[in-house]
């Protein structure tokens, strides 16, 4: 077979069905049929009669078919300005400009980390009228991040190294967590991409509620060829980037032992905030004697076992690490369970002096009580007693129900479930600030009763 034959045959695969028409009809041939029947009409007539002119016809379709792409590309500048291939790519072409620019990165996700970038952060750029978009993007993989994830795939379908596409305001890149435009949906190589995402309201241009988590895209990609993909999107006047990146997903049981290992206060530093903490109410002319915390966690209504707070946490009172990093991983909120405020991974701390309480004192004890000189000793109560001051009959319907809901982990809730779930730890915790006075420990003064918190 000639070259120019196969040339021709190469050319062929892109035309459509009115020119293959137009081809059969010009050569005096049955034009009627499938596309498949059309193509194959048209091949065998290259195999067997091919003439000049076939030849010709063919390289004239395919030439205008360039023609049309082109005038269609310069009408719509932006598509192709968001199409923006791997830095790697751009860097290793021979003769090219090496572009030296501090690369743009979203913000680091405690539970992915981020190996490669595959496509830097490119904004979306609206191109129709009306407020629904398209924006159309492309990659290619490089060897080594194909072995990456080939690599990675363990026997059970489970994947711990992921091609995830995240989406964030432009002006927020490196400072803020990821938020899906409005009306987001992802294709990737022509396949509906499913985004799991929810909305607070059906008000157009509502954009879905956060936390918007990396979509994974590798189950959907070609591994050696060009990967397309199209995120649908509402332009309401915010400006957003998207991004893929290579990421390994990390566990809550990998972060547990990285904070174990890197964020621990010492017991000094704790003891040192205990003084800090009893001599500050001492000033606000609160009779202090102690200050007692509890050794349950709030989140799971068990007895800790690495006791932590966020650095940011004005109280006493830990959480268990490990319970509230498996909550994050299933939705990272990040938010302490005990004063609400935000407490991301990086802020979180151990508190050694509590852990401590935890490992000398006897499994039956759930509470302890901090001295002025920082030193601690175990509350033992009746437990009958202890009970009706920990449940007041007002509580007393839903806390059987309460405590399953908040601990089952394997359950898949929506937001309003957990915003509910929320609500119920913090009535627990008003349960106790309540049982903690009925003590008598600590005595606040009747003006002071009721804008003082103490845990
Ligand atoms: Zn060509
Ligand atoms: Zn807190």
């Amino acid at each position: 077979m000639s070259t120019e034959v196969l040339e021709a045959m190469g050319m062929l695969e892109a035309l459509r069905v009115t020119e293959l028409r137009s081809l059969l009809s010009r050569m005096g041939r049955n034009k009627s049929g499938l596309k498949k029947d059309l193509t194959e009409r048209v091949v065998h007539l290259l195999h067997n009669e091919c003439s000049f002119e076939l030849l010709f016809a063919v390289q004239e379709l395919h030439n205008l078919r360039q023609v049309s792409k082109d005038a269609r590309r310069s009408s719509r500048a932006s598509p192709v300005e968001t199409i923006s291939m791997p830095e790697r790519v751009l860097a290793g072409k021979p003769g090219s400009l090496t572009v030296v620019s501090k690369e743009q990165q979203m913000i680091q996700l405690p539970f992915y980390q981020t190996l490669e970038t595959v496509l830097p952060p490119t904004p979306l750029v609206p191109v129709f009228g009306g407020p629904l978009q398209n924006s159309d993007f492309r990659f290619h993989l490089s060897s080594s991040q194909q072995a990456q994830i080939q690599n990675a795939q363990s026997p059970s379908g489970s994947m711990s190294v992921q091609v995830v596409l995240r989406i964030c305001y432009s002006e927020s890149i490196g400072v803020e967590e990821d938020q899906y435009p409005a009306n987001i949906s992802v294709s990737v190589n022509h396949t509906n991409c499913p985004v799991q995402c929810s909305y607070s309201s059906s008000k157009p241009g509502t954009e879905p509620s956060r936390p918007c988590r990396p979509i994974d895209v590798t189950p959907l990609l070609w591994v050696s060829f060009t990967n397309r993909f199209s995120v649908t999107w509402g332009n309401f006047g915010k400006r957003y980037s998207v991004a893929v990146y290579l990421v390994r997903v990390v566990s809550s049981q990998e972060l547990l032992t990285q904070l174990r290992s890197t964020s621990v206060e010492s017991l000094e530093l704790c003891r040192q905030r205990v003084c800090e903490k009893l001599n500050s109410d001492k000033e606000n002319e609160i009779t202090t004697t102690g200050l007692q915390v509890s050794l349950m966690c709030p989140l799971a209504k068990m007895r800790m076992s690495v006791a932590c707070r966020a650095r940011g946490c004005a109280h006493l009172q830990c959480f268990d690490a490990s319970f509230y990093l498996q909550m994050n991983e299933r939705k990272p909120r990040w938010t302490c369970p005990v004063c609400h405020k935000y407490a991301p991974f990086d802020a979180l701390c151990i508190d050694s002096l509590m852990c401590e309480a935890l490992e000398s004192s006897g499994e039956d004890v759930e509470e302890i009580e901090y001295l002025s000189d920082s030193s601690w000793k175990p509350v033992r109560r009746d437990r009958s007693n202890k009970e009706s001051a920990l449940h007041p009959p007002k509580h007393m319907g839903n806390h059987s129900q309460v405590d399953s809901s908040v601990v089952d982990l394997t359950q898949g809730s929506s937001d309003d479930e957990d915003l509910l779930n929320e609500e119920m730890v913090s009535t627990h915790l008003e349960d106790k600030k309540v049982h903690f006075r009925k003590s008598g420990t600590i005595k606040t003064p009747r003006s002071k009763r009721r804008s003082r918190t103490i845990n």
